[in-house]
Order: structure tokens, then sequence, then C-alpha cells
């Protein structure tokens, strides 16, 4: 957008929309990007487009016009949150994809809580219509209650009809995608000038070296140029498009394979073309030691609860971005509606940006990272990626398994007043690789610890996939070999047994917890 405005307007020329899929998985993404693929217009052999180069172009009939839309091939929304966690937002709009026989699903509101935190314009897909059981109909009264309301009900969002199986709707889904594009995006480019974009895909290739599948934002890029994307630089010794075919230019929205590079890029990184060959060295050099100095001095902290009571106190405006994870959609529910029932000042906003059932994942995480915001689990951990993205980004995440206890905390946050209470910390946590049957004591827990230390008097919780499926328990015996312990390390084998409690399985975790006296400020 900045560089929009940075143009002289005469130079702006209209450039393709570019589109990802997301949806629920099996609800038809990949099918239909394969549907979409065979409706090119302009195919140039027949069956068209035969490479995976993560990106392709296709040319389509709107209003009498033969029209191009670049498509992102890798559907799903984590690659999209991935390279907007990198800076990089390369999709202009989202197709939704709904299996009109299942209706809306969890991943089906994840992909448009994420496209919608990005600003992201959807256009609906209604897909599997040929299906018995299909319920068009009641898709769209679905996801009128996500702020998505059809224009036949007076909304703005296209819905569309299609089969990505029979081709039907195609056509019309298309045209939808370009209404939309046309009616509130700006697409235009400065095809008159070096070239920029973004990596979205990249590997290295045992004849032809690193090979970089690249989306030309503005400028045009041409075989010969200088480039240095992310901490790769090199000359474009050849390009290729979708068909496997050389092109020596290509112009904004378009995606090609780029030859030529000194490693691997990442995708989400972007790139550019420099005066030289040297320039670009010089430049992936220095990025490369800033990143290393990074790494050196790691520990980048982003927003807590508490940082955010602190800047209330100093008289900050602010707004608190959350995340709501929990084991059961009742749960993220109440927990959603108590927590836009707060009564707070006008200096300050509470945004929900994502809410959904299951386990604290990376692209949560990810969102996190971008938005700046809070976690709250409700009965549900992180998974190991999740957990050492947190880590590493320094994201807080919040547990709870009161609802009463996260309303009350995040209200005494956003009225500036954070209580130094109890909190509960984490003390250990073990992995469960057997399950021993006991009749004196019930099952027995074969585990290893992973990490802290398990103590025979901590409350223990076991989570199994990312949720709580036993809380509040106590650890009634511990035991390494056959001897009594009070406590069991890191790396260490024990038999945990507790009690009553019998529903464990092989690769359950059990959790153990402590109540520390909070810090203040
Ligand atoms: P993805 O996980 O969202 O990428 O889903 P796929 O594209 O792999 O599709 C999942 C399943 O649904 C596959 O068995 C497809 O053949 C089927 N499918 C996809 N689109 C349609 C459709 O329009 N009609 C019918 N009947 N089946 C479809």
């Amino acid at each position: 957008e900045q560089e929009l405005a940075d143009e002289d307007d005469e130079l702006l020329q209209a450039r393709p929309p570019i589109v990802t899929v997301m949806g629920h998985v099996d609800h038809g993404k990949t099918r239909l990007l394969d549907a979409i693929r065979k409706s090119n217009v302009i195919a140039g052999e027949a069956g068209g487009i035969t490479q995976h180069i993560g990106a392709y172009q296709i040319w389509t009939d709107h209003e009498e016009i033969d029209r191009a839309i670049t498509f992102i091939d890798t559907p799903g929304h984590e690659a999209f949150t991935a390279m907007r966690a990198r800076g990089a937002q390369v999709t202009d709009l989202a197709i939704l994809v709904v299996a009109a026989d299942d209706g809306i699903m969890p991943q089906t509101v994840e992909a448009l809580n994420h496209a919608q935190a990005a600003g992201v314009p959807i256009v609906v897909a209604v897909n599997k219509v040929d299906k018995e059981g299909a319920n068009p109909a009641k898709v769209r009264q679905q996801l009128t209650e996500y702020g998505l309301v059809a224009e036949e009900y007076g909304g703005d969002t296209m819905f569309v009809d299609v089969s990505a199986l029979s081709g039907l709707g195609i056509h019309d889904l298309l045209d939808a995608v370009l209404l939309t594009a046309d009616a509130g995006l700006d697409l235009r480019a400065n095809p008159d000038k070096d070239a920029r974009g973004v990596a979205i895909e990249a590997n290295l290739d045992k004849g032809r070296g690193a090979v970089a599948t690249v989306l030309i934002q503005s400028g045009t890029l041409e075989v010969g140029d200088a480039i240095v994307a992310g901490t790769a630089y090199g000359k474009v010794r050849a390009m290729f498009d979708e068909n496997g075919d050389p092109v020596t230019e290509a112009d904004p929205s378009r995606p090609v394979q780029v030859l030529g590079l000194s490693s691997v890029p990442r995708a989400g990184d972007t790139f550019m073309v420099t005066e030289d060959d040297r320039t670009a060295r010089q430049i992936a050099e220095k990025r490369e030691a800033v990143q290393r100095n990074a790494l050196l001095a790691k520990g980048r902290k982003r927003i807590s609860l508490e940082d955010f009571t602190k800047a209330l106190e100093d008289g900050k405006v602010e707004t608190l971005n959350l995340i709501l994870k929990g084991d059961v959609s009742g749960a993220v529910e109440a927990l959603e509606e108590s927590l836009l029932k707060i009564e707070v000042d006008d200096s300050v906003q509470l945004r929900i940006i994502h809410r959904a059932v299951g386990a604290i994942t990376e692209s949560d995480v990810n969102l996190a990272t971008i938005d700046n915001a809070i976690i709250v689990g409700f009965n549900v951990r992180p998974d190991l990626k999740a957990r050492q993205a947190a880590q590493r980004e320094g994201v807080d995440v919040r547990f709870y398994s009161v609802i009463y206890a996260a309303i009350d905390e995040i209200e005494g946050s956003l009225k500036g007043m954070l209580k130094p209470e109890f909190e509960e910390v984490q003390s250990g946590v073990a992995e469960i690789r057997e399950v021993f049957r006991s009749s004196k004591f019930g099952n027995i827990a074969g585990v290893i610890v992973r990490s802290g230390t398990i103590t025979r008097n901590a409350k223990a919780r076991v989570i199994r996939d990312g949720v709580v499926v036993g809380d509040n328990l106590a650890i009634e015996s511990l035991r390494r070999f056959k001897d009594d312990v009070t406590e069991v390390r890191t790396d260490f084998e024990a038999g945990i047994g507790l009690g009553k409690f019998n529903d464990i399985q092989v690769g359950d975790e059990i959790e153990t917890t402590e109540m520390k006296e909070k810090p203040r400020g």
C-alpha cells in the first residue's frame, strides 16, 4: 500500500489478484485448485499446467474480457500465516471452501479468522453441491454468525455454489473473485522498474541447485537480473512458468521458478533486484549477520498480560488482542461472551482475533506473533511445535481450567489492576510410554520425565493431544523401580499412580503444577 502511494499514478497498471484457497480438511481445496487449473481458457498444452511450482496463473473470460488470476497452490491458512509471520502478505483475496454436506467445521472458522485478521476479503465457495445431503443454504446461514453475510441476504460477501468434482460453478467462482477484487481492492503495480516480490516456495535440486518460486509484486523480473532473496543472492540464470516453459521476464502477480540463487530462501522471504551481483551479495551477508545477532540477543519479549496492565497504569491507551482456545465449543463461546461483556474505559479495547476448539497450534502462535496477541488456553495445551514457537517468539500463553478464573484475571488486567495473586506454574511434564494394570494401585503410568521435576505432592493433570482429559489429580504413588520416591527429574523414568483415575494411554502427558505467588509489575 505504501508502495502504491509512493508511485506516480500514471505508471501504475492493473495486476491480477493473488488468491489463497482455505478451508477445513477434506472440504475440497485441492480438488478445487485442480478444477480451476483445468478451466484455464488459454491452456498452453492439453491439460494446461503440468508443474507444481507453488503457484499458478490462469486466464478466465470475465465479462467478455480474458483476465488473469494467480492462485497460491498450497491450500490452507498455515502457509499463509507462516508467511505473514515473516512480514510478507502476498494474498489479496481468500476463497473459503465449505463442503455443503458438512457445513462449518473448526478449520473453517480458523481459516476465516486468519483471513479476517489479515484484512483479506473472502469469497465463499460452497463445494460438493453435487452430493446428496448438500445444503448450501445452511452454509450461508451458518457463516452469517461469523460476519460473512451473503449478497442475496443483503450482505457483501459473494457465495458461489460449486462442484470441484464436476466443474460446476467454477466459472462463476472466478467471476466472483474478480468482482470482489474490482469492487474493494486497488490492485495495481508499476511494471516498469526493478522487480520486488516474495519467495513462496524453494528447494535444493540436485542438478539445478537452489530453485525458488517467487511471486512478483512490482516491477518486472528479467533473466540476468542480480537479486537478493532473504539471505540468498545471485543472478537469475533461468526462469520457468507453471508449464515448465522457459520465460525471459515476469511482470506483477506472476509466479516464476528462478534458478541461480546461492542458497535456498525461506517461504515468505522478500526479494529485490539490485544494481549488480556484488551489491546483492553484500546485502545478503549483512542480513545474515543481523540474523545471527538477533539469535544471540534472543529472548524477544512480546506483550504479556502484566505488560498490558503496566502500560495502562502508565496512562497508555491499549488494545488487548486475545486468541481463545478450548477443549469444547461451549467453553470457548462462554469465555468469549463473558469477556466481551466486561465493561471498561473508552481508552481500553479488547479484541478477540481468533477462537477455536482444540490444542494450541503453531499457527495460533504465528497469529499471536503478528498481531501481538495473548493466547488463552482453556483446558488445552500447546503441541510441541507450538510450545517451541511460543518460547522462541516470547508469546504469552496462559492456561486456565476454570472459566471464572480466566475472566477474573483478564478483567483485572483490562481495568489496570492485576492482583498480586497465586498463579499456577508448571513444575514437570512426563510422557506416558507404557500403562501397567495393577489390581492394588489401579493403572500405573510408566513415564519418562521430559521437563522439570515430578514431585509426589504436586497436583497433576493428564493431557491427550493437547487437550486436558483429567484434572486436579493427586499423585498417589511415585516410584523408581521398586522404591517410593518424592521426586523424579528430567530424563529419568518412573511409575506414576493417579489413584482412581484410570483413563491413561500411551502417548498422554502428565503435567504437574505448583501454586506460586505472582511477581508484581
Ligand atoms: P482438501 O483436504 O480440502 O484439499 O480436500 P480434497 O480436495 O482432497 O477433497 C477431499 C475429498 O472430497 C476427495 O475425496 C475429493 O474427491 C472429494 N471432493 C472434492 N470436491 C468434491 C465435490 O465437489 N463433489 C464431491 N462429490 N466430492 C468432492
